[in-house]
């Protein structure tokens, strides 16, 4: 064998071993194929599964989707890229009135359905552009309002659907919102209505949440605290507007509020760059969707300017008040520094009576009496006014007999009127039968005036006077009614309510032919006033006046039989075999005293002057004298000196001085004369009674006087002394013994300080020694020594006014003591 055929015989060998390992491999391969076709199929079967359940699936989700659209209340409508519809639903058909059922709509063109639909809208070219606008730009829009023509609102919703940035289609929704429309216009409206309401009232609104952080600030209230509201928003209220001196104001006013009780309030507040207003606040709680308070609506109106008018008013006020004040000081100032030197000229007017003047002088003293007398009066109405009016009159409660008082008012009214043709009569209620708790010197001092004007004002015919009860009688205060009618002149009606006004008179002619100040009824009704009464008058002119004054006042218990000023006693007066006799130049003053007398049914005698007063004195004895001081001939102190130092029978009979004079020390001549007592002239009926029972009465004629009973002099308060001592004498002996002891030191102890120009000091002396003299009956000097301690202890003290007091003081010092020490003799 050859070569060759070996080498053939090899590549033979390899190729078959190569066929054979390719056979191998293509087995191989073939065996893969095989399984992994068998894979794929499995694979593929696996497959189909899937996209079948997948689409089954899918469909289920759609019918869902399907039917979830066709139920919704909104209109849907779905397009997809070739505006063919995808899906529409029932209430889409129904809002625009396609008479078609929403599947066989599937697949329809709408790339016209714009244009057949737009007569629905009130605006149908700009729904038309609307909708190609939207397409063009494929950006969502929701709840677009669009108004129909036939008033139904419908909103719109455009979404574009987009998937992996390739546009699909969009969807469009419906919904017929015209309720919800109108009802929030109408809320929107009101709203609107109120806002533009509070913005016109001027009313700044401000919103705050609980931590009174501004949530809110309406234009008007920024415009008043000239603020924007941006910057407002998140600030703290207080820490802005606020200024401290007002927080307590606020704290209190939520501490208000939490019990429920909302009020407005007034405080500053802050304006920007720091100038304040005047705001008069309400706040009202803001509540939450869930009932909560979020925070507080707070209402503020702009009161600047009515502060100030008000602070402008209260200045005005006050400067007048301070001008009324001065005026009043200065005018009681002034009264008081008139009527001292004018008691002086009155009382030395008397005095010169008995310097033998000449029947000229007498005239030239007549009218200075007359004048000065008139002019005293002026002064002490004047007086009387500023006192109420600065509301010093001090109005005393005490029991005391009305009817008596008027009984005895109108009698001596009676009197007076003797020599004119009218009468007076007094009625009185049965239903008053106590005495009353109440002033009664200022109730004296009301009729007297009202009585007087109706004498002065009738000429003839006559004055009724009546008092009864008025008003329920279940109350505590009944209400008098005491009214006076005259039949005079009567007042013009336009003129009847300026006579209460101070110094008005219905015209000139009065003023001349009555005199007067016209300030009596300007008084009387301030008195009536300050007691919670009133006073009217009806008038007709030439016919007559009625006043009527109606006063409240409590009964007493004390019932009317019991008082000592009611008729009853006065008669009960025994003067019985007792003999008066009266020493009196005066003419008219005879008369008076003489009426008074017989209707006390008195046994008396006059005598005209003091000569013939010791003449008289002599031949006859007396159970008392009434002695005028001032007389021709002889006056008072004489005549009392001559019955007191000649022998007759009248050395110890008392002798009751009748002075005109007010003066401490014509009173003390009084009693040097030897006389006992005095009554000061213009004496009321009752002063002169009062005298008369206790020298006349049965207790003075001896009857009664045990040894026990002491006559203290006339000049200390015998009444004061029994209250103090009650008859036990060796006590009051002790007492007086230690005043006469101590007073003198204590009297240099004030010099002392008044020197010093030490008013406290002065003060709290008089204080001091003030009681001690209450202690001897020195009662007037108790009195002067209390005006001297108010007087020094005022605000403004008035020195001289003051000095002018303690020198009277001083004056009578002397006079008082010696008469203490006499009595301190007698008693022991
Ligand atoms: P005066 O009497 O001092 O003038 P009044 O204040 O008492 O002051 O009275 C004021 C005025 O009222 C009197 O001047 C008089 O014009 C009028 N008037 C008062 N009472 C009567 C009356 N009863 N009848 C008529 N006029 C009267």
């Amino acid at each position: 064998m050859s070569r060759e055929l070996e080498v053939l015989q090899r590549r033979l060998e390899r190729e078959r071993s190569a066929r054979r390992e390719a056979e191998a491999i293509l087995e191989q391969k073939a065996l893969e194929l095989y399984h992994a076709n068998n894979a794929l199929r499995s694979l593929n079967e696996g497959l189909e599964h899937e996209v079948a359940d997948r689409t089954a699936e899918l469909r289920t989700e759609q019918t869902r989707l399907r039917s979830l659209i066709s139920n919704l209340d909104s209109g849907v409508l779905l397009e997809n890229e070739n505006r063919q519809i995808v899906l529409v639903n029932i209430t889409f058909c129904a809002l625009f009135n396609i008479p078609a059922l929403p599947e066989h709509l599937e697949g329809a063109d709408c790339s016209q359905s714009a244009e057949q639909v737009k007569h629905f809208f009130a605006d149908p070219d700009y729904f038309v552009a609307r909708i190609e606008t939207l397409l063009l730009h494929k950006e969502v829009c929701v709840e677009e309002v669009l108004p129909l023509a036939d008033g139904r609102i419908f909103s719109r919703t455009f979404i574009p659907v987009f998937a992996n940035q390739k546009y699909l289609g969009h969807l469009w929704k419906y919904r017929d919102t015209t309720q919800e429309y109108y009802a929030a216009e109408t809320l929107r409206q009101s709203e609107e209505k109120y806002r533009g309401l509070i913005e016109n009232m001027e009313l700044g609104l401000m919103e705050v949440d609980n931590c009174e952080k501004i949530v809110r600030a309406y234009p008007r209230f920024c415009e008043m605290t000239g603020y924007f509201e941006a910057e407002l928003i998140g600030r703290s209220a207080v820490d802005t507007f606020l200024p401290p001196e007002f927080l307590p104001v606020l704290q209190e006013q939520s501490q208000q509020r939490s019990t429920g009780k909302a009020g407005a309030y007034e405080i500053q507040i802050f304006k920007k760059g720091g100038g304040r207003i005047w705001v008069l606040i309400s706040g009202a709680p803001i509540f939450g969707p869930d009932g909560h308070i979020v925070g507080s609506l707070g209402i503020h109106y702009d009161i600047t300017a009515q502060k100030k008018l008000q602070r402008d008013l209260e200045e005005a006020r006050f400067k007048a008040e301070a001008a009324q004040e001065a005026e009043k000081q200065f005018l009681a100032n002034m009264s008081h520094e008139i009527r001292t030197p004018l008691n002086a000229i009155i009382g030395m007017a008397h005095l010169l009576y008995d310097t033998q003047p000449t029947p000229e002088q007498r005239e030239y003293l007549d009218i200075l009496r007359n004048s000065s007398e008139m002019l005293r009066n002026l002064i002490s109405d004047v007086l009387d006014l500023s006192k109420i009016r600065a509301g010093h009159l001090e109005i005393q409660e005490k029991a005391f007999d009305l009817v008596g008082m008027v009984r005895t008012l109108v009698k001596s009214s009676q009197l007076r009127l003797d020599d004119k043709p009218v009468s007076i009569s007094l009625s009185v209620d049965n239903a008053i039968g106590h005495l009353v708790l109440g002033d009664e010197l200022l109730l004296h001092q009301i009729l007297n005036n009202l009585v007087g004007n109706a004498e002065k004002f009738t000429e003839k015919g006559k004055i009724e006077v009546s008092v009864r009860l008025v008003g329920s009688s279940d109350q505590p205060k009944k209400i008098f009614e005491i009214r006076i009618s005259d039949t005079g002149i009567g007042i013009p009606l336009e003129k009847q309510e300026m006579i209460f006004q101070s110094f008005r008179q219905v015209d000139g002619d009065i003023k001349r032919k009555f005199g007067g100040t016209g300030l009596g009824l300007a008084i009387t009704k301030q008195i009536i006033e300050s007691q919670g009464g009133t006073i009217q008058v009806e008038s007709t002119v030439g016919k007559g006046s009625t006043f009527t004054v109606n006063i409240p006042y409590r009964f007493s218990d004390i019932p009317i039989q019991d008082a000592t000023y009611s008729e009853q006693v006065l008669q009960e007066l025994d003067a019985e075999g007792k003999h008066i006799l009266v020493v009196e130049d005066n003419h008219m003053n005879r008369k008076y005293i003489g009426a008074l007398l017989r209707k006390w049914q008195v046994p008396h005698t006059f005598a005209q002057n003091g000569k013939e007063g010791v003449q008289i004195a002599r031949s006859q004895r007396f159970d008392l004298i009434l002695m005028d001081i001032q007389m021709p001939e002889m006056d008072g102190y004489e005549a009392s000196i001559a019955i007191r130092q000649s022998s007759n029978p009248n050395t110890h009979t008392p002798i009751v001085a009748l002075t005109a004079s007010a003066l401490i020390s014509q009173k003390n001549k009084a009693f040097a004369a030897g006389m006992n007592d005095y009554v000061s002239k213009p004496f009321k009926p009752a002063q002169l009674f009062e005298k008369i029972a206790l020298y006349c009465g049965r207790a003075a004629a001896g009857e009664t006087i045990t040894g026990d009973t002491f006559q203290f002099h006339p000049r200390l308060d015998a009444e004061a002394l029994q209250v103090l001592y009650d008859g036990d004498l060796e006590y009051a002996r002790d007492m007086f013994e230690v005043f006469l002891q101590n007073t003198h030191s204590e009297l240099a102890v004030l010099e002392a300080a008044f020197q010093a120009g030490d008013l406290n000091a002065f003060a709290r002396q008089v204080h001091k020694i003030k009681p001690t003299f209450a202690m001897v009956g020195l009662s007037d000097l108790e009195e002067l020594l209390q005006q001297l301690e108010t007087a020094a202890k005022t605000q403004d003290p008035d020195i001289t006014a003051i000095a002018a007091r303690y020198d009277t003081l001083k004056a009578d010092i002397p006079n008082a003591l010696a008469t203490v020490e006499s009595d301190f003799e007698k008693l022991k």
